[in-house]
């Protein structure tokens, strides 16, 4: 992942939330009993229940151990990790995707991509998908020192393998047919290459297959518990494109100790000093791309991001549980609630959503903030607060400017919270 949702995990947090990992523990999070509107009487609180946090742990500690090597593409280790979850899927009775195979070698590049399918049950809508999807690459051996990427990106395959299963052992609770995919090569090559595993497996879709999906769920950062001030924070990135999605989004049940904050890509895909260029920060560029319609969840980048640090001990096994809940409800809500989204637009934003979203990061981080902070930063983030409350009580749409303005504010925000000794952050 390369987003500037950055910010700073603390040592109290880390410790405490260390300590709560035992299994299964769903039941007392979640609050409500909704049945899954489907024939099946299992309530998806019921399917929640299932989800063990300590095969998730396992995943992390087995895909991100020393010995896989940071998983670079193409690489001994990296093809390891591709038969691992190969393994899980046939474990689980999940359907080859790619004809009898598992595996989609990408041709244009090295590495190859894994999907697996649950059939849906409705005959009438089991050949529209709904896309789970994280990346399993990472960034190798640079230096001598190995980057394990831990959180980046295994915290979301692991999410992607505990839905699979759940899932799986009840097929009757998706109408839409449920596709997970573990892409390969998001880390590198930067920028727009068709050598990209998402790119790739986007450009093999026939023009039907493109057609019924859907949604792309994308998940790249999903253990990280970046902002003290903002505890359970989990972003959702995407929903103001269409109006059915945004609804599918606030219709989501709520997870004790879980705050999913939607905030408009614009807001993390910002530049500094390039006030006109945008820069995507995940795989689901690749879908955007080909207007499909995808939703982008993360828990934004901590202080471990791309470092050798970035290991399993790092990551908040109890907050990767909740956001497990988070995506079993938001899986089953689009294989069954969502309308087909027809209403897609590229350029959507949501100014509200947008202003609350760099308010919440920002009162956040002023609540309770870094300890090593500069002075100038909090005395700029302070005035940055009167600036959005300011953008808060307009009614009128914010000019262009002060748009930008926004955007700055929240990229400063990320910035101090991850870096709070650095004083560029006043500077984006
Ligand atoms: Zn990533």
């Amino acid at each position: 992942m390369k987003p500037y949702l950055l910010a700073v995990m603390s040592l109290s947090a880390l410790l405490l939330n260390s300590q709560l990992t035992q299994t299964p523990l769903m039941a007392n999070l979640v609050k409500s009993n909704d049945p899954v509107a489907t024939e099946t009487s299992i309530s998806v609180a019921e399917l929640q229940y299932q989800i063990n946090i300590e095969r998730m742990r396992q995943h992390v500690y087995d895909l991100a151990s020393p010995k896989m090597r940071g998983r670079d593409v193409g690489s001994d280790e990296g093809a390891r990790a591709i038969a691992y979850i190969e393994d899980e899927f046939k474990a689980y009775g999940l359907k080859p995707w790619f004809g009898d195979d598992y595996l989609q070698p990408i041709t244009t590049g090295a590495g190859a991509n894994v999907a697996a399918l649950l059939p849906g049950s409705d005959p009438t809508r089991r050949h529209e998908l709904v896309l789970v999807t994280a990346h399993h690459d990472h960034l190798g051996i640079r230096e001598g020192l190995i980057y394990p990427g831990a959180d980046d990106n295994i915290s979301a395959v692991a999410l992607m393998l505990e839905t699979a299963r759940i899932l799986a052992k009840h097929p009757n609770t998706v109408k839409r047919s449920i596709l997970f995919i573990s892409f390969d090569a998001e880390e590198k090559p930067e920028g727009r290459t068709d050598e990209k595993g998402s790119m790739f497996f986007v450009s093999q879709l026939s023009k039907d297959q493109r057609q019924n999906i859907a949604l792309m769920i994308g998940m790249d950062l999903m253990a990280g518990e970046i902002i003290p001030g903002l505890p359970g924070a989990l972003f959702v990135l995407g929903s103001e494109k269409s109006r059915h999605l945004s609804r599918l989004i606030q219709g989501r049940t709520p997870i004790d100790g879980l705050r999913p904050l939607p905030i408009g890509l614009s807001m993390v895909e910002a530049v500094p000093y390039c006030p006109w260029c945008e820069r995507p920060v995940s795989d689901y560029d690749s879908f955007r791309q080909a207007d499909i319609p995808f939703v982008f969840l993360s828990t934004g980048r901590s202080q471990y991001y791309h470092t050798p640090e970035d290991t399993p001990a790092s990551l908040h096994y109890d907050k990767l549980g909740r956001n497990a809940a988070y995506l079993l409800d938001l899986t089953l809500g689009a294989a069954n609630e969502l309308r087909k989204i027809d209403d897609y637009d590229h350029d959507a934003r949501d100014q509200k959503m947008d202003i609350a979203g760099a308010a919440s990061l920002l009162g956040g981080v002023l609540n309770q903030p870094p300890q090593d902070i500069r002075d100038d930063t909090l005395k700029n983030l302070h005035k940055a607060q009167v600036t959005v409350a300011e953008f808060g009580e307009k009614s009128d749409p914010l000019s262009w400017f002060e748009y930008r303005r926004l955007k700055s504010i929240s990229l400063r925000v990320q910035c101090a919270a991850a870096r709070p000794s650095w004083k560029i952050c006043n500077w984006l």
